[in-house]
């Protein structure tokens, strides 16, 4: 291009970017220049790291991560979790130290998930006031009460058959499982649980957690729903980690399909009415559609579950030395909150917390 058609061109770009629609004579964009290259040269601000930092537009902050943490009653000392490297079971003696050192990382909250001695065909221990996770709760508030403290609610971790809910004739049974779960919720409540987070997908049970709350006086307390929870494969380790397989059958029948997209809306859309103050897609990676659709639709705070299956995977890939750990790890979290997530539950917290202290 001569330089004076290119002189030209530049100034019919400048007037047509301040006419606004008058009747200045204005020289036809070129497709080329208008909007694009070389006029526009997105690499400018790629040039080097103050720029990249500068323009940089998500960012990660341990404040929104929360660390899921299995608290065991059946252990007198910490008992790593195979499938999960880097990431234990913990005796109730040993919850309060743990947490002073999440708190002292900046990281938001943890997340409480109990295995007790005993479990039984209703799940009874799940509203114990003395079970394992109304005893972590006192001990970490005790130590660190600026700690938010969320519990999941669930009944299978202390179900004998290992289901979410209620069973009879090999069925979950909705409506009576809600009653078991609000009574959960008050426990957890009543030891000083800041945020009660309902994991079991049984339909209408942010609603009958927010009125046993109210009930109670507890019309302070938030609800944390798993809204979009998928029936994923990725809860493998989990399963282990928190000793709540289920004994027959699977979750299919309550845990959504993972082909459902328009479905994930309505179960958001039914947990925001029932009262949900924050809603949560899990699991993350594989549904980043959902959480960016999600985060169209609805201005209030979304959690992502970047859950176990999607941890050990990117363990297993560092222990073998294929990926680089630090990389990708605080890349797929930026991939989650790009997404739309506005809080991460992530066992990479601790991680990801003191990699982001050394940036
Ligand atoms: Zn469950």
């Amino acid at each position: 291009m001569a330089i004076s058609e290119r002189a030209t061109t530049r100034a019919g770009v400048d007037r047509a970017d301040t006419a606004q629609g008058d009747t200045l004579d204005v020289t036809p964009r070129t497709p080329q220049v208008a909007g694009g290259f070389p006029a526009q040269r997105l690499r400018r601000l790629r040039r080097n790291e103050g720029l990249r930092r500068m323009v940089r537009e998500t960012r990660l902050d341990p404040a929104e991560f929360i660390y899921p943490l299995f608290v065991s009653e059946t252990i007198r000392e910490e008992a790593p979790i195979g499938a999960m490297p880097g990431q234990s079971q913990w005796p109730v003696s040993a919850i309060a130290r743990q947490a002073e050192r999440i708190a002292a990382l900046g990281v938001g909250a943890v997340i409480l998930f109990g295995i007790p001695a005993v479990k039984d065909e209703i799940g009874s221990g799940a509203w114990d006031d003395h079970g394992v996770v109304q005893q972590a709760i006192r001990a970490i508030k005790d130590a660190t009460p600026e700690l938010t403290v969320i519990t999941d609610v669930c009944l299978c971790e202390y179900t004998s058959h290992g289901h979410c809910g209620l069973v009879r004739d090999g069925e979950v049974q909705n409506d009576e499982t809600l009653e078991l779960l609000a009574r959960e919720t008050l426990s957890h409540v009543a030891a000083g649980a800041d945020i009660v987070a309902p994991s079991d997908m049984m339909d209408g049970r942010v609603a009958a957690l927010r009125e046993a709350l109210d009930a109670q006086g507890f019309d302070q307390t938030p609800i944390m729903a798993y809204s979009a929870k998928f029936a994923s494969a990725f809860y493998g380790p989990f399963r282990e980690a928190a000793e709540s397989a289920p004994m027959f059958g699977d979750r299919r029948a309550y845990q959504m399909d993972p082909a459902n997209g328009r479905e994930a809306l309505r179960e958001v859309a039914l947990d925001i009415a029932e009262g949900a103050d924050i809603v949560m897609v899990k699991p993350a990676l594989p549904y980043l559609d959902v959480l960016a659709r999600v985060r169209d639709r609805w201005g209030l705070p979304i959690a992502a579950y970047n859950v176990s299956g999607e941890y050990a995977m990117l363990k297993a890939a560092a222990a073998n030395g294929w990926i680089d750990e630090r990389r990708a790890t605080l890349e797929t979290l930026i991939g989650i909150k790009r997404a739309g997530a506005d809080l991460i539950i992530t066992y990479h917290a601790l991680d990801a917390a003191r990699w982001l202290a050394e940036e």
